[in-house]
C-alpha cells in the first residue's frame, strides 16, 4: 500500500483539546518538561502546523529560558517570573502544551496590580550558545548599584529620582512601606545645598549585565 503523501499544512489557531484552549501563532504558551520534576517550559509559538487530515498537530517554538537555565545562571536582580528570549528554536507536539501564559514587557509586567501564575516578563535576549545577553547593559539603581530586580521593594527618592532597597539605607521594609515622602542621604534638606551642584547625574550609565559594578 504506498504511503500517502506527507503534506503538512500552517494552521492559524488550534483548539488544544487536553487544556480546552485555542492556540494562536504568536502565543505564549508552558509545555511539559522531560523531565516532570522541573518547572514548565516557556514557549512562544512561531508556527501551527497538521496533517492533511488537520491531525498530528505540532508547534515551532521558540523558548524562553528561565535565569537557572541561562549560562551565567540566576543572579541576584533576575525576578522570580523573568524569562529570556532565546534563539533556540524547536519543533514540539501540541499534546506536550500545558497552558497559556503571558510573557510581558518588564515595564508592563512592573505596572501588573497582581501578578498571575501565568505571568511572566522579559527584558533580555538571550543567545543559547554564546551565553550573551541583548542588551549587555542595563540601568542600575541604590547604593549597591544592581539592575532593578521588580520582586524586590524599593523606595524612590523624592530628590534625585534612583530607587533604593531598604535594607541598603538601613530602613525597614515596613517603614519603607509607610514612608509617605522619601528623600535619599544625598538628597536630605541637610545636603540640599551640595546637591544643587550635583544634580545632573541621571543614572544614564549602565551596568555591564555580567559585571557587578558599573564600570565608570
Ligand atoms: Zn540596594
Ligand atoms: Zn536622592
Amino acid at each position: 500500500m504506498a504511503k500517502p503523501k506527507l503534506v503538512r499544512r500552517a494552521l492559524d489557531s488550534y483548539t488544544v483539546k487536553h487544556i480546552g484552549k485555542v492556540i494562536c501563532r504568536g502565543d505564549c504558551v508552558l509545555m511539559r518538561p522531560s523531565d516532570s520534576s522541573k518547572p514548565s517550559y516557556v514557549a512562544r509559538l512561531e508556527q501551527i502546523e497538521a496533517d492533511a487530515r488537520g491531525e498530528n498537530v505540532r508547534v515551532q517554538v521558540r523558548w524562553y529560558y528561565r535565569p537557572e537555565e541561562s549560562i551565567g545562571g540566576r543572579r541576584q536582580f533576575h525576578g522570580s517570573k523573568e524569562v529570556f528570549l532565546s534563539d533556540h528554536f524547536d519543533i514540539q507536539s501540541a499534546d506536550t502544551i500545558e497552558g497559556k501564559c503571558t510573557v510581558h514587557s518588564f515595564k508592563s509586567y512592573t505596572k501588573l496590580d497582581a501578578v498571575g501564575n501565568d505571568d511572566y516578563f522579559c527584558r533580555f535576549e538571550y543567545n543559547s550558545s554564546t551565553g550573551a545577553f541583548n542588551p549587555d547593559r542595563v540601568a542600575v539603581y541604590c547604593k549597591c548599584e544592581m539592575p532593578y530586580n521588580p520582586d524586590d521593594l524599593m523606595i524612590q527618592c523624592e530628590g534625585c529620582s534612583d530607587w533604593f532597597h531598604p535594607t541598603c539605607i538601613e530602613v525597614k521594609p515596613e517603614e519603607a512601606e509607610r514612608l509617605d515622602h522619601f528623600y535619599c542621604l544625598d538628597c536630605s534638606p541637610e545636603n540640599k545645598k551640595k546637591l544643587q551642584n550635583s544634580r545632573v547625574s541621571t543614572r544614564e550609565t549602565d551596568v555591564k549585565v555580567d559585571t557587578k559594578r558599573r564600570r565608570r
